[in-house]
């Protein structure tokens, strides 16, 4: 089940949002004031956040751009004034999408959904396959299962294939720990993230030169993983 976060501190809308949003099946979570809702939006997971601009505090600008900075979660930005969208689109926080209030329950839920798609569709489980993987010296075989580095063939465990594959299908994308937690091994796990840290580990002792300047699978500190092209 998709989790929401809706930032809003006018109670009356967060909780019309949220009865619509779980009616549509969805898992909502209100932040009643910008502090709280930056510092989950920042450490909790959410599949797609809705953003008030004009909070006590601290405002949607700062939210976006602070949330944005580290991680890719959607994040639909709503403000009372036309102006404003206009201008929150000219900051380039990286919002996904943005709606002037008052709009109607069933339009959010069409947004959420249509964004939710486009997510999954970014992350990977959409993409058109494609059976062979050829980056730099790399060479991943998905029917076969098999991976060559520099022309020579190496050995992975399914986990470390999956999550190598994974990445690599997804170059110059950035994942957290737990996204990948999720995508590679159990939707549903409570994780151990730390699972994550092990595996690229390994997969890096096997691809790279030199695992403390990795060409391939870099380190976004704070944030999580990406492979480089
Ligand atoms: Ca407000």
């Amino acid at each position: 089940m998709s989790k929401i976060l809706i930032i809003e501190d006018e109670e009356a809308i967060a909780d019309l949002e949220k009865d619509y949003l779980e009616l549509s099946g969805f898992e909502v979570e209100i932040a009643y004031q910008g502090n709280d809702g930056l510092k989950r939006g920042l450490e909790e997971e959410f599949d797609l956040i809705i953003l008030d601009l004009m909070l006590p505090e601290v405002d949607g600008f700062e939210i976006c751009r602070q949330i944005r900075d580290k991680k890719n979660t959607p994040i639909i930005m709503v403000s009372a004034k036309k102006d404003d969208i206009d201008k929150i689109r000219g900051l380039g926080l990286g919002a996904d999408d943005y709606m002037t209030k008052p709009f109607s329950p069933s339009e959010l839920v069409a947004r959420v959904k249509a964004h939710l798609a486009r997510y999954e569709r970014l992350i990977g489980s959409g993409m058109p396959e494609n059976d062979i993987i050829e980056i730099r010296g790399i060479k991943i075989d998905k029917t076969a299962r098999r991976v060559w580095v520099n022309g020579e063939e190496k050995n992975f465990t399914t986990k470390e294939f999956d999550l190598l594959t994974f990445l690599a299908q997804n170059p110059n994308h950035v994942f957290t720990k737990d996204e990948l937690f999720r995508k590679i091994w159990d939707m549903e796990s409570v994780g151990d993230i730390a699972t994550v840290t092990v595996h690229i580990k390994k997969i890096r002792e096997k691809i790279e030169m030199n695992t403390a300047k990795p060409q391939y699978i870099e380190t976004i500190w704070g944030v999580g993983y990406r492979f480089k092209i």
